[in-house]
């Protein structure tokens, strides 16, 4: 997979370690702050009904740097301008049937199970299976992923669970895309490799986010997918739309990847899957619900060591509580003597 990762953007590479798997590596010293990588996204959704489905600009009033939105007649999809909407048509066509035919937007199923089928429609149309790879582009362009990158990607275990709700929901959409003739036709994509995309969609989706850190959408990621999680991250994502940075002429979705610390040459690249301002339980709970792992990072080794040594004062002064109990249990006792 040498090409998972950008030649033009040396200060990383991708290694293989023992117990890690796959994973990214800083290739030399490097300050924090520093731009990594940045790399385009195959597929990218919003999730929030209050921005432009196309550049990503926020909806509002003007005064607070807001644009106002007008929406797609069919579906409700909003746009900033009718220039947005033409620009999108290609793309959306296929998505605002899906839309219109189970009135999303407005059903009760919840936008975690619908999101990830417009998703993989689009990753489909930015790199359509059997088709070309997208151009590599000039150095310090964005990377720009492979449908083989994603393929490639790493499904979490429970995912592989043929039994599992990831699985079933995979298959449901899958289903639903036939039926609705969205997915490209099984001659060029079969069910199991759709299921498997889907899966793969599941395990590796990013959340963008806007210049105030709320998640905002969905978006696909290959490159930067290969980083593992650490609840002390020395990475730190933001977006072209948010947050600027990328190289002129960059998708609004483009994400940068920066060194949130000085790094050494080595050091593997983590980021936090969850929100790392969380306690340790729930980091934990979260972890494993979603990514079906439980974490080992030197965070989360410390704060076991201090559990376990809290644990073992506790277990050393349990023998001392219970003597003062039956201390007291001997006084009720001679209480109760007494009084007869
Ligand atoms: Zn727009
Ligand atoms: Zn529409
Ligand atoms: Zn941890």
């Amino acid at each position: 997979m040498a090409t998972l990762l950008p030649e033009a953007f040396p200060l990383v590479r991708v290694e293989e370690r023992a117990g890690r798997g796959r994973c990214l590596v800083a290739a030399c010293d490097v300050p924090a702050g520093a731009l990594l990588f940045c790399s385009r996204a195959l597929g990218a959704f919003p999730a929030s009904d209050s921005l432009c489905h196309e550049c990503w600009r926020a909806g509002g009033p003007a005064e607070e740097g807001g644009v106002p939105l007008q929406r797609c007649a069919a579906c409700k999809t909003p746009y900033c301008s009718s220039a947005c909407q033409k620009a999108a048509w290609p793309g959306h066509k296929g998505e605002c049937k899906l839309l219109r035919a189970f009135k999303l937007r407005d059903s009760p199923v919840p936008p975690h199970v619908w999101v990830p089928l417009l998703l993989s429609l689009r990753m489909y149309a930015a790199a359509p299976p059997g088709g070309a790879p997208p151009p590599r582009g000039p150095p310090g362009a964005p990377f720009c992923a492979t449908l083989a990158d994603v393929h490639s990607l790493t499904v979490v275990r429970r995912s592989e669970d043929a039994a599992a709700p990831p699985h079933a929901i995979a298959q449901a959409i899958v289903a639903l895309g036939r039926r609705l003739e969205l997915l490209p036709p099984a001659g060029a994509l079969d069910d199991a490799r759709a299921v498997r995309d889907q899966l793969a969609f599941d395990a590796n989706n990013f959340s963008l986010t806007n210049e105030t850190i709320e998640p905002v959408g969905y978006g696909v990621y290959p490159a930067a997918a290969l980083m593992n999680h650490g609840c002390a991250p020395n990475v730190v994502l933001s977006y072209a739309f948010a947050a600027g940075g990328a190289p002129p002429g960059a998708p609004p979705t483009t994400q940068l990847v920066r060194a949130l610390v000085p790094l050494r040459a080595g050091d593997e690249l983590v980021h936090s899957y969850v929100d790392p301002t969380k306690t340790a339980d729930e980091r934990r709970a979260e972890l494993r619900a979603r990514y079906d792992f439980d974490c080992a990072c030197g965070v989360c080794a410390a704060e076991a060591a201090a559990e376990a040594a809290a644990e073992a004062a506790a277990a050393a002064a349990a023998p001392a509580a219970r003597a003062e109990d039956s201390d007291d249990a001997k006084r009720a006792r001679l209480m109760v003597a007494q009084s007869r």
